[in-house]
């Protein structure tokens, strides 16, 4: 006598838990037959749960089966013993009306996707398919709402000190731009940028994302913040009073690559930090030279914003372009590379990383001449 299936009585079949295989599938659920993705219908990023996550991946079709596969699974609840070996996808029907020309979506979003999930009961390996589908709905997710309706919770207005932005102010705006992207995992909080009175007003759909951007931005350029909330309503359902803020950063006077005097010692500055200008004291640079040090460290400093307000620009007729012509026990020859003429410097006050040959900044600050290494800091 054989086994028989405790179910339907079947019999010389290959068995899976006491059952037959028809009724051992049949007992499996778990898949649902249907499931519903949304998608914004102008960027095209995925609701997941609460989150709108960015859209990756430049074909639609791809992006939409993806979202629905991954629906599935998530909606899938299976017997131990059985696990997902594949869902395939195909879009089964579209929108008529709206397409989005030029990446082969076939000029209509996808609406419904059929899915085919493949099952496998590990212990026997037999394989059984389920069908679903899936239905795709088109809304606007938070930011695209407020593109779209022209509203926005902060306003961050940058500007700098005494000129309007130039090419590597905006150099260093797109670098924080890129780096508050990526923070963000691409959420799209920008509601719109403008050039604007010789600065960038950026508008943001959120308070929290234009906070965290002027915090990446002073950070990055040493810039001044002040804030602003307004009162520009109520609101009509809840009578809350709605606030817009406006942040206007200043970026400093002094930036990156300005050789500055500050107390009566010549600086380069090097970038900003925290909020802090990180420089270079040019003197002490020479005097360290490449002494015990990889060199990068020389005179490395930090110069908080209170001594970076009273400090100043060298002017230009202050730095002279030389180049180191002899070197003798107390004195060495430099040539004026502007002027064209020569001059002594007591031998002391020549940077131990400069020989015969280099060619160095001569700066007047504070009554004395320093002497610098012109490609110091690529050393
Ligand atoms: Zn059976
Ligand atoms: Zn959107």
């Amino acid at each position: 006598m054989g086994r028989f299936c405790v179910q339907c009585g079947a019999e010389d079949r290959r068995f899976i838990h006491g059952l037959c295989e028809g009724c051992y599938w049949k007992s499996v659920e778990g898949t649902p037959r249907e499931v519903g993705v949304v998608f914004c219908r102008a960027c095209f990023s995925h609701l997941r749960g609460k989150r709108w996550v960015a859209r990756r991946g430049r074909d639609l079709d791809e992006v939409v089966i993806d979202a629905a596969r991954e629906e599935l699974l998530r909606q899938t609840e299976l017997p131990e013993g059985v696990e997902v070996a594949g869902i395939r996808g195909e879009v089964l029907e579209r929108n008529p009306n709206r397409g989005e020309g030029g990446d082969g979506s076939g000029g209509g979003l996808p609406a419904r996707i059929a899915l085919t999930i493949t099952l496998r009961e590990r212990e026997s390996g037999t394989i059984r398919e389920e069908r679903s589908e899936a239905y795709v709905d088109y809304r606007l997710c938070q930011p695209c709402g407020c593109v779209v309706r022209g509203r926005y919770d902060a306003m961050v207005q940058i500007r700098a000190e005494g000129r309007i932005l130039d090419a590597k102010d905006n150099g260093l705006v797109g670098k924080v731009f890129d780096d508050f992207y990526r923070e963000t995992s691409g959420r799209q909080e920008v509601v719109e940028v403008k050039e604007h009175e010789g600065g960038i007003d950026v508008k943001f759909a959120s308070l929290n994302a234009a906070r965290l951007f002027v915090k990446m931005l002073q950070e990055a350029t040493g810039a001044s913040v002040s804030d602003s909330p307004k009162i520009v309503g109520t609101d009509k359902r809840t009578g809350a009073r709605v606030y817009r803020t406006t942040y206007a950063v200043r970026f400093p006077r002094l930036r990156e690559g300005d050789i500055i005097e500050a107390e009566g010692r010549a600086y380069l500055i090097l970038g900003y930090h925290r909020g802090n200008a990180v420089v270079r004291d040019l003197e002490e640079a020479g005097r360290l030279g490449t002494v015990g040090g990889t060199g990068r460290g020389r005179g490395r400093k930090t110069l908080p914003p209170h001594a970076m307000a009273s400090a100043e620009k060298v002017a230009a007729e202050r730095v002279r372009r030389v180049r180191v012509e002899a070197k003798a026990e107390t004195f060495a020859t430099l040539l004026d590379l502007t002027g064209k003429y020569f001059l002594d410097i007591p031998s002391e006050r020549l940077p131990l990383d400069m020989d015969v040959g280099d060619t160095g900044l001569l700066i007047s600050v504070g009554g004395r001449e320093v002497l610098y290494r012109e490609d110091g800091e690529r050393r």
